[in-house]
């Protein structure tokens, strides 16, 4: 049966509602005052931006709001929508000393986003573009929150920014990705018009590669590259092409741009995979009325990639997980899907994962929904840039301190160089790489926000989360080369 959707406008608005509203002035005060304002606050240390946290907090509790949203985007342009999309739990809130003292953390993330909505929504400007100009002029590709961490950062150096964007509004998956109960894409494309006020220029609709060529990049003295990640992977079983079997990230994005009350969704649905993609798309098929959606992972409860508390969302939400269990085949009848055929998994004696052998059966489902990854822009990266040096897995060699590529005016950030993490971590490689593009312009290097405990220090960490971001080896193993490659000097005339 084709799919249809299944609730009210009115149900839809209540479902899929903010999962975390805003604080009220006195719920704000009362959060900021239990913050023990550290001098060498591990909350800053923890945020891949470097906001300065307790600065903000003593703001708020002192009533001065406007300022704190200075502080916070003068740091991260994006402060609106990583207050509600981080996960503070992991970050900044999971390294708050009152944790030790088996206290709940301070919930930086409302207070965040408690400060930068009074701003947005009372029309007040906190950040100014640059009274000089350099004359300098970048090219960034893609329009998502790398994009413009990077273009924020430049334009408030003095630089001139051009932001290549694909799609008709910038925000990348900001604007169409993430879950809608956690932000609207209204927040996102406040946050363009703040990057546009900052003198950056916009033009959407445009796909490099496309209508844009490399000898119109040329011109530019520096390009950034912000594309993020590609199309979903396909699964490679039969009947994977019939209509109701839909990539995630189509499905999520549907969500965000058509009326809710209109967006086909299965009754039974059947999500295939279990990262956070998977378990957005499983929370959020639930709440456009799904009577009952599995989410189906080949691997164990313990292999997951999706974080604890998005699981615990997803299983409050109704959603149920089937693991150890992998798709063979989707089953259809008169063009459309009624089920799958499913095996059981298991890790053998050498740790491999394989099918066990006659363990197949059938389960009916009228939706699938696949959430298995996405592909890297290797592709599109060699075709535009021949000589650009790629990792094995398919993202760039680049300066882990400044996103330089191996090309000497191309730099990168997000998630087509790190191979998919966070909007923070998009935002803070962003802004990173503008930094390292400013040096190259031979402007003094801009370093901080530097914490009260470091000054005076010459060398060493500045203690701030975008200076000496928490490594994880394991990511970065993954990710990318840990040795940093060799960058040549930039050549005078060329861009490579
Ligand atoms: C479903 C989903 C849910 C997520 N939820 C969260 C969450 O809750 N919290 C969180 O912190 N992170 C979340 N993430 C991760 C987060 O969205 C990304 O890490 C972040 O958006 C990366 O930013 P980016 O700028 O690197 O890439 P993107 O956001 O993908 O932006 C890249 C931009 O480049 C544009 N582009 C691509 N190719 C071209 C071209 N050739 N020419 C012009 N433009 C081009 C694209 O259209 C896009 O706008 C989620 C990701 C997904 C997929
Ligand atoms: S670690 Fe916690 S208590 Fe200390 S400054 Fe940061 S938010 Fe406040």
């Amino acid at each position: 049966m084709p799919l249809s959707p299944k609730l009210t406008a009115d149900q839809l608005a209540t479902n899929l509602g903010d999962i975390a509203p805003r604080y009220s002035e006195q719920q704000a005060i009362v959060e900021s005052s239990r913050c023990l304002f550290c001098f060498d606050a591990p909350c800053i240390t923890a945020c891949p931006t470097g906001i300065d946290i307790p600065a903000f907090i003593k703001k708020i509790m002192t009533g001065n709001v406007t300022g704190a949203a200075r502080t916070i985007l003068s740091a991260n342009i994006l402060g609106a929508s990583c207050a509600r999309v981080c996960p503070t739990e992991v970050l900044c809130e999971g390294a708050c000393v009152m944790l030790d003292r088996d206290s709940d953390p301070i919930k930086i993330g409302r207070l965040q986003r408690y400060a930068t909505d009074h701003v947005y929504e009372n029309r007040i400007p906190v950040l100014k573009p640059a009274a000089k100009k350099s004359g300098k002029r970048v090219a960034v590709i893609g329009g998502g929150p790398a994009g413009m961490g990077c273009a924020a950062e430049l334009a408030r150096l003095g630089h001139e920014v051009v932001i290549f964007e694909r799609k008709p509004n910038a925000g990348g998956l900001n604007t169409y990705g993430i879950a809608y109960y956690k932000m609207k894409p209204a927040v996102s494309l406040e946050e363009v018009a703040l990057v546009k006020s900052l003198g950056v220029e916009f033009r959407c609709g445009v796909e490099v590669g496309e209508d844009v060529t490399r000898a119109d990049l040329e011109r530019f003295d520096a390009i950034f590259i912000g594309v993020g990640l590609g199309d979903g992977k396909r699964l490679r079983i039969p009947g994977e092409d019939l209509p109701e079997v839909i990539d995630a990230l189509t499905f999520i994005e549907q969500i965000h741009t058509d009326p809710l009350h209109q967006i086909p969704v299965g009754a039974r649905v059947a999500v295939i995979g279990c990262g956070n993609t998977a378990i957005d798309a499983a929370t959020q098929a639930r709440r456009l009325g799904a009577e009952e959606v599995i989410v189906i992972y080949r691997r164990g409860e313990l292999q997951m990639s999706a974080y604890a508390f998005e699981y615990d969302l997803a299983k409050r939400d109704g959603a149920t997980f089937l693991f150890h269990h992998t798709p063979v085949e989707v089953l259809g009848r008169d063009g459309h899907v009624t089920g799958l055929r499913l095996a059981r998994t298991r890790f053998n004696d050498s740790g491999a994962l394989e099918q066990v052998e006659g363990s197949e059966f059938t389960e009916p489902f009228d939706m699938v929904l696949k959430a298995v990854g996405q592909q890297k822009q290797s592709e599109w990266l060699t075709k535009l840039f021949p000589g650009l040096e790629l990792n094995r897995n398919g993202t760039m060699v680049r300066d882990f301190e400044t996103g330089r590529t191996s090309l000497p005016r191309v730099f990168t950030g997000g998630d087509c160089a790190n191979g998919g993490r966070e909007v923070v971590n998009a935002v803070g490689e962003g802004k990173k790489a503008a930094r390292g593009m400013h040096k190259m312009f031979g402007e003094a290097e801009v370093v901080g926000p530097i914490q009260p405990s470091r000054w005076g220090v010459a060398n060493g960490p500045f203690g701030s989360g975008l200076d000496a971001p928490i490594r994880v080896p394991e990511l970065e193993a993954k990710y990318e080369q840990l040795s940093p490659a060799s960058h040549p000097e930039p050549a005078t005339s060329a861009l490579t």
